[in-house]
């Protein structure tokens, strides 16, 4: 890729990896840990590969911190991957989301997209302000969760980054 550095893509889990919605048939219960967690069956393990032929380094970015690599990579067949550590929101009555401070700075000079169903214009635009290089920030709709549709739009985003 004619870019030095290699992209980032930050993960979030409630409402991209795991749907609020309840479009997807519940799957039988193959191990005790689904019974613990009410949407751990919604996961499409079939997303896994695609998420790791993405040309990026996955980073989870998710309040399930740690649990992400427990629970969540073995299923999809992912590697243990970098987890970015929250501080509290120290501007809770901000239209920022709270993630957003946090990705800016783990991101540092390199590209990235972030996929989260929280995410509005306000953190566009303030990404947009104080990131230097590319940056997408993805919505994925919480109800349905994260598509192959979506990931074919943030790979096309990807190959422009590494091709411009
Ligand atoms: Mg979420």
């Amino acid at each position: 890729m004619a870019s030095s550095v290699r992209p980032l893509v930050f993960l979030d889990v409630d409402g991209v990896l795991l749907p609020f919605g309840g479009t997807r048939p519940a799957a039988p219960i193959l191990d005790p840990a689904e019974d613990d967690h009410p949407l751990l069956h919604r996961l499409d393990r079939s997303l896994g590969p695609l998420l790791l032929g993405l040309d990026a380094d996955l980073v989870w970015a998710t309040t399930w911190m740690a649990d992400a690599n427990d629970l969540l990579a073995p299923r999809l067949g992912l590697p243990p991957l970098p987890v970015v550590d929250f501080l509290e929101d120290d501007d809770p009555g901000s239209r920022l989301h709270w993630k957003t401070r946090a990705l800016v700075a783990w991101a540092g000079d390199r590209p990235f997209a972030w996929l989260d169903d929280e995410l509005t214009d306000v953190d566009r635009e303030w990404i947009e302000a104080r990131h230097t290089r590319p940056a997408l920030a993805y919505k994925v709709v919480s109800t349905v969760g994260l598509t192959r549709a979506d990931l074919d739009a943030v790979a096309r985003w990807l190959d422009r980054v590494s091709s411009g």
